[in-house]
């Protein structure tokens, strides 16, 4: 970026922000003499995460990415399975099943929380269907209780793509914490961050075992360690998913401040949404909504422009007051790929008009709110 464009920008999308002991931490990692894999701060990490969502194993892993590479191995996805996604979710979501030879059943979206439309599964079943993976967008939770209804019914497995819904609730019970397995993102636009690194949590303990081995190589070398077996030998697929100590050190630092950075986030998210409220409705623009049993995350700031001309607007207007704003997924059946899969203009209606009118305010947890004020007051002076 040359000096006048970056003296240009006064508010970043995002910003990653060290709020507690990252650097100590990292320094004992290198005391300890043990930045591989599975040292102490993933161990830590690994814990404290378990023991505040309640889940019976987690891992690290080196993104979400691979927590959903993960999944899909441990499911036994093979060629010609079919899976249930949303069209509007990041890439890895389904590339993680395709990778394994699956087919992506695309579904749509309910117009409200921008979360896979549950009253849509019937249409989407088949006798080749295997597994649903609902996304909590903005880390709002989607009906978990009909979906895994429906799933029981139909013999599917669950995993939730959980990367934007750490901590976030839905009917009280933690998001990640319903589906057979669920991932973790801790990439730099995710609340909790160590740059890039991810999780997969594990309530079904039937596949805990075989997850170590997949994520040590295809070895057992987590249970050598352990001293259960005497021989550390390949014995499964596998590959390397284990994050450096030094990223698990940032990122326990991180989880240690969960409640200050959500708290910060929190306040950013409501003064935006105090503040917008009148003019959205006066414009047609609709704003996120959470419904009553679900605790968000306060992970996006999102708001739905009449038109994909209003939104490009707003967005140019922004840029021009050196406030950067970002749209967001674009239709994943309308893809290069989508469209190998059949993916056709019209399939999901409500991914489609969303995808062209999103947009998403700069949001992380040192926003301080003089900046929101120039966001905000440059919003208001816009009639779309
Ligand atoms: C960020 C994100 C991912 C990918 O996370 P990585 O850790 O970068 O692999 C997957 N799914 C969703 C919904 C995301 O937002």
């Amino acid at each position: 970026m040359d000096d006048k464009m970056s003296k240009s920008i006064k508010i970043d999308f995002n910003k990653p922000v060290m709020t507690g002991n990252e650097l100590d931490y990292i320094r004992k990692a290198f005391e300890n003499s043990h930045i591989s894999g599975d040292g102490f701060f993933s161990k830590a990490t690994q814990k404290l995460l378990e023991e505040q969502l309640g889940v019976p194993k987690v891992l690290l892993t080196t993104s979400c990415t691979h927590a959903l590479e993960m999944a899909a191995l441990l499911l036994d996805i093979k060629p010609d399975d079919e899976v249930i996604v949303p069209s509007f979710t990041f890439v890895s979501t389904v590339n993680a099943f395709v990778l394994r030879g699956a087919r992506p059943v695309f579904i749509d979206i309910r117009p409200d929380t921008l979360n896979l439309d549950e009253k849509l599964l019937p249409e989407k079943i088949t006798p080749k269907s295997r597994a649903i993976v609902p996304v909590h967008y903005a880390g709002v939770g989607c009906q978990m209780d009909a979906i895994i209804a429906f799933a029981k019914k139909y013999d599917l497995a669950v995993v939730e793509d959980n990367a934007h819904g750490l901590f976030g609730k839905f009917q009280g019970q933690y998001l990640g914490t319903f589906g057979c397995m669920a991932t973790q993102s801790f990439h730099e636009t995710k609340n909790i961050t160590c740059g890039e690194g991810g999780a997969l949590l594990i309530n079904n303990p039937q596949v805990i075992e075989r997850a170590e081995i997949i994520r040590e190589k295809g070895t057992n070398r987590s249970r050598f360690f352990r001293g259960m077996v005497d021989k550390y030998t390949w014995v499964d697929l596998g590959s390397s998913y284990l994050p450096s100590d030094i990223l698990a050190a940032v990122l326990l630092a991180q989880l240690e401040a969960r409640a200050e950075i959500q708290k910060n986030r929190k306040q950013v998210w409501e003064y935006y949404a105090q503040r917008l409220q009148s003019w959205a409705s006066k414009n047609q623009v609709q704003l996120p909504f959470v419904p009553e049993d679900c605790e968000q995350t306060y992970h996006m700031f999102y708001m739905i422009l009449p038109s994909l001309a209003t939104r490009q607007a707003l967005m140019e207007k922004l840029r021009e007051n050196g406030i950067i704003s970002v749209f967001h997924y674009l239709p994943l059946h309308l893809s290069e790929m989508g469209k190998k899969f059949g993916g056709q203009a019209g399939d999901c209606p409500v991914t489609e008009t969303v995808s062209d009118r999103l947009l998403r305010l700069p949001l992380y947890n040192s926003l301080k709110p003089e900046l929101q004020d120039l966001v905000i007051d440059t919003i208001l002076q816009f009639s779309p």
